[in-house]
C-alpha cells in the first residue's frame, strides 16, 4: 500500500540503549520476524561486536565473510555484506569482533559519524525493496551509536521494567539532540518499548507508571512481558515467533509491530522530542 507521506526507501529505525542487557537485540530480530510477518520487506544492520543478533539468526562466525566492519570502514558495498537470514524477506548484515575497534579506527575519519548512513543511502539498498531497516546498536553511546543515529529516520528504545530503569535515558536524549544539532536534523524519537515486564512485580508497574507519566505517548501501549521463550529461541537461532509461535513474547511482539505499523500509518510520526 503506497503511503504518500513516507519518503521513499526504507524507514530505518536504530534500536539504541546504552544499558546492556535490556532487550535491543531480542526486540530487533522480533520485530523484525514480526514485520516480516505481516508482509514487510527488513534488513537487520548488527552493530554490536558481540553479534548476538547475527548468532540469534542463525548465522554463525565461520559464515561472516563481511560483516558491518566492511559496510562501515572498507566500504564495501551493501550487496556484499549483506545475506538472507533462514527466514524469508529478512536480510541481515552480520557484526564481527572487530567492530570493538571501529571507535579507534573512526577517530582519525572526518567522516566517522556519516558513514553508516552513506552505506545505506547506496543505490544497492532499491534491489531489496526493503521496508524496514533495523540497527541493533551496541550497550554505549559509541561512534558506533552516534552512526546509526545519523543513519536513521528515529530512535526505538527497549527499557527494561526494573529499578533504575529510566536512569540513563537522559543521556540517551542528550545524544539524540546533539546528533540531530550536527548531523540529522530530522531524527525522530520512535518510541519507549517497556520489556521484560512482569505483571505481578510492583516494580514493573511502577516502572511503567513512571515511564508514561515521564514520556506520555512515546511510551508504546505494547509492553514485551518478560517470557521463558523468548529467552530461550537465540539458543535455537530462531525469532520466538518461530520457536514457540503462540507464547506470549511472540504475540506481544506482533503486537509491537502492528503498533509501530499503525503509527506510521497515522499522521503522526514519531515525537521530536
Ligand atoms: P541487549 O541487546 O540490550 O543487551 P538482550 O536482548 O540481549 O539485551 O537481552 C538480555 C537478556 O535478556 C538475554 O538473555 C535475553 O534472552 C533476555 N530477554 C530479553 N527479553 C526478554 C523477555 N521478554 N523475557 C525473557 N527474557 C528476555
Ligand atoms: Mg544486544
Amino acid at each position: 500500500m503506497s503511503d504518500p507521506t513516507r519518503p521513499p526507501g526504507p524507514r530505518i529505525i536504530a534500536i539504541a540503549n546504552q544499558k546492556g542487557g535490556v532487550g535491543k537485540t531480542t526486540t530487533t530480530i522480533n520485530l523484525a520476524a514480526a514485520l516480516v510477518e505481516q508482509g514487510k520487506r527488513v534488513l537487520i544492520v548488527d552493530l554490536d561486536p558481540q553479534g548476538n543478533a547475527s548468532t540469534g539468526l542463525g548465522i554463525g562466525i565461520e559464515a561472516r565473510k563481511f560483516s558491518a566492519y566492511d559496510l562501515i570502514l572498507e566500504e564495501a558495498p551493501l550487496t556484499t555484506v549483506i545475506q538472507q537470514s533462514g527466514i524469508r524477506n529478512l536480510w541481515i548484515c552480520p557484526a564481527t569482533s572487530d567492530l570493538s575497534s571501529a571507535d579507534m579506527d573512526l577517530v582519525s575519519n572526518e567522516k566517522r559519524s556519516f558513514l553508516l548512513h552513506d552505506a545505506l543511502r547506496q543505490i544497492d539498498i532499491d534491489a531489496y525493496s526493503l521496508d524496514y531497516v533495523l540497527i541493533d546498536c551496541p550497550p554505549s553511546l559509541s561512534q558506533l551509536t552516534i552512526n546509526a543515529m545519523v543513519a536513521a529516520h528515529s530512535v526505538l528504545v527497549p527499557l527494561q521494567a526494573e529499578f533504575f530503569a529510566l536512569e540513563g535515558l537522559s543521556q540517551l536524549m542528550l545524544t539524540v539532540r546533539e546528533v540531530r544539532q550536527a548531523a540529522n536534523a530530522d531524527l525522530r524519537i520512535e518510541g519507549v518499548v517497556l520489556t521484560m515486564y512482569d505483571v505481578r512485580n510492583n516494580l514493573s508497574q511502577q516502572v511503567e507508571a513512571d515511564a508514561r507519566g515521564n514520556l506520555g505517548d512515546l511510551v508504546f501501549r505494547t509492553m514485551i512481558p518478560r517470557n521463558v521463550r523468548v529467552s530461550e529461541a537465540p539458543s535455537y537461532a530462531m525469532p520466538v515467533l518461530h520457536y514457540d509461535s503462540s507464547s506470549r513474547g511472540a504475540e506481544a511482539y506482533r503486537a509491537l509491530a502492528r503498533e509501530l505499523v499503525a503509527r506510521h500509518q497515522s499522521s503522526r510520526k514519531g515525537s521530536g522530542l
